[in-house]
């Protein structure tokens, strides 16, 4: 444990210190192919109102039929989450007029949800975690898009989105910082992606948060929240919270009181902006779809769902620490993407995996961040790192010309150890090669020589001229030995 004194996580206002309270509800598109009441597509980007059925469309008559993908993906996040799965659910209609919502009602979850109370362990620095509980997990519909900059004087509706499967995910108020906010839409966003049912990818708006917040004076009472409606990046989130808990309390402590109110977050500005306050609360008269039976599976399908989880990152970190002897910072980076993951273990299998974790992380990691690109587009794949690290273990080449190889074959491709081959960077661990180096170096510079062997560091110049004068390939273990002996030092 790491018992070194941290930070407050409280915010000093003029009258004392004040504590953050956050909840989220995070909507995530579930990954299936069509809808969650008809057969059109999910595609993005389609062609406006080309993935639309009579369904989508409300038209009247029509009559929705549950997509068994959606229902298996939301009971497997529900497994992912920890979480209670409940084997009996219900569709509720959620009452509000809205012109890209035709049917005027949202076919959700209201009272009996598909999923029930869970927890998601989220690290908020590679060695300090904390848990946030899940309250529910509900399906529901989305709705479609209003387009208002197609004419000036005309709108239009898209509804490629209505219809779309939803799973909201809603935590407790466990959060206390936009620190823990971002880690843990992070972290719930790894553990959807590991489970391949949300892509979260924020930009297409397939993972939304809604952030409700509120301060209070550590330890006291809740006090009053706010809810910032469709936050859609993990930094938004972090200065949503931060700037509206600041409001807040420049609020209280002039002596006003917050009203309950949804707001909206303008990046923009740095600033929140009121969107509707409670007084206008929607009745949303919640009832029973009467076009749909209440949904009802029995353990042994949970079961079979739960047999074929992957791994989750929790496991595979606790794994790659006890398995692979890593540092828990090493591992946490590591499992973030399950593909960095798979990618980490092809190169480290049967190989030193400390060394395969440095390589990963810090050559290979550093260079596709720099580029923006990622493990999947990769121009060095797992075996060709594996190879260079091959050639270090056995000492073939030395660290600093290993840097040189990887640069050879980001931009070139091919075979690592037919590269050194061929291109002669092999490391010189030939005494009789280094020594006559060596002693060139010394015979062409006296002076250093005598100083040397008064102040011992100078060394480090000497091992500098020699790896220079062999271009870098003398083991630099023999340079060292050999100039020592030579030095008298
Ligand atoms: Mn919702």
């Amino acid at each position: 444990m790491n018992t070194t004194a941290k930070p407050s996580k409280y915010l000093k206002g003029a009258t004392g210190e004040w504590e953050i309270v956050v909840g989220m509800e995070i909507h995530a598109q579930v990954t299936s192919h069509s809808k969650l009441f008809s057969g059109a597509s999910t595609a993005f980007g389609g062609d406006q109102n080309s993935h639309v059925s009579l369904v989508d469309a409300a038209m009247p008559g029509m009559l929705p039929v549950i997509n068994e993908e959606c229902v298996k993906q939301a009971i497997r996040t529900g497994l992912g989450l920890r979480a209670q799965i409940n084997h009996r659910s219900v569709f509720d209609r959620k009452n509000y007029f809205y012109p890209d919502l035709p049917q005027g009602y949202q076919i959700s979850q209201f009272k009996d949800p598909i999923v029930g109370e869970g927890e998601v362990i989220v690290d908020v620095t590679p060695t300090e975690q904390i848990i946030v509980g899940i309250e529910r997990l509900h399906l529901e519909q989305d709705a479609g898009k209003s387009l208002h900059d197609q004419s000036p004087n005309e709108s239009f509706v898209d509804l490629n989105r209505s219809g779309v499967a939803l799973m909201e995910i809603v935590s407790k108020p466990d959060i206390r910082s936009a620190e823990e906010a971002r880690a843990y839409v992070s972290k719930l966003r790894t553990i959807l992606r590991y489970l391949g049912t949300c892509d979260g990818n924020m930009e297409e708006g397939s993972l939304r948060a809604d952030v409700n917040v509120s301060v209070r004076r550590p330890g006291g009472p809740l006090g009053t929240r706010c809810e910032i409606k469709n936050v859609n990046s993990i930094r938004f989130i972090g200065q949503a919270v931060e700037v509206e808990a600041r409001r807040q309390i420049a609020i209280l402590e002039d002596g006003g009181k917050i009203d309950q109110e949804t707001r909206l977050f303008d990046p923009g500005k740095g600033e929140t902006r009121a969107m509707r306050s409670k007084e206008e609360a929607h009745d949303y008269r919640y009832f029973p779809d009467p076009d749909l039976l209440p949904l009802e599976f029995d353990q042994a399908y949970v079961d079979a769902l739960a047999s074929g989880l992957p791994e989750l990152p929790d496991d595979k970190r606790a794994r790659f620490i006890k398995d692979y002897g890593l540092p828990p910072y090493d591992a946490g980076v590591l499992v973030m993407e399950r593909e960095s993951a798979d990618y980490f273990e092809e190169v480290a299998r049967g190989r030193d995996a400390k060394i395969a974790a440095n390589w990963v992380i810090n050559e290979l990691f550093g260079r596709l961040n720099k580029e923006g690109k990622t493990i999947a587009t990769s121009p060095v794949s797992a075996k060709q790192l594996g190879a260079i690290v091959d050639l270090i273990s056995a000492n073939t080449i030395s660290g600093k010309i290993a840097k040189d190889l990887f640069e050879i074959v980001w931009t070139e491709g091919g075979d690592p150890e037919a590269i050194v081959e061929q291109r002669g960077m092999k490391q010189v661990t030939d005494t009789g090669a280094i020594e006559k180096a060596v002693d060139e170096i010394i015979a062409a510079n006296p002076d250093k020589v005598e100083q040397a062997k008064a102040k011992p560091t100078m060394l480090g110049w000497f091992v500098g001229q020699v790896m220079k004068q062999t271009g870098g390939k003398a083991n630099p273990q023999s340079v060292n030995d050999l100039l020592k002996q030579k030095l008298g030092i």
